[in-house]
């Protein structure tokens, strides 16, 4: 996160409404990311997780991890990437029933 647009697309896929984007707040959101960066390693340390356990969202461009012990979920969170995901799929499927016939022949 380096620029204002980057807190922008953060705050948006975190689902925090208008987040107003000056740059004392783009410092305190690096400052809390860096101090819960740190306090994740901190628990790494004395609880290592099970990594047979760790899970890549499918939505996700950049392969954000998540917590899945069964293995049955596809998306991080449901309610975030899940229904970007099936509302992509959806317009996908509206617009191939919209298209005319690769064979039609336009008069
Ligand atoms: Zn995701």
């Amino acid at each position: 996160m380096q620029t204002l647009a980057d807190l922008a697309d953060w705050a948006e896929q975190a689902g925090i409404p208008a987040l107003a984007g000056t740059q004392a707040t783009l410092d305190a959101a690096r400052e809390l990311r860096e101090t819960l960066f740190r306090s994740f390693l901190a628990a790494l340390d004395e609880h290592p997780p099970d990594l047979r356990s760790v899970s890549i969202c499918q939505a996700d461009n950049y392969g954000r991890l998540f917590l899945d012990r069964r293995h049955l979920r596809r998306w991080c969170t449901k309610e975030g990437c899940g229904n970007r995901a099936k509302a992509a799929r959806h317009y996908q499927r509206v617009k191939a029933r919209r298209a005319p016939p690769s064979h039609a022949i336009e008069v």
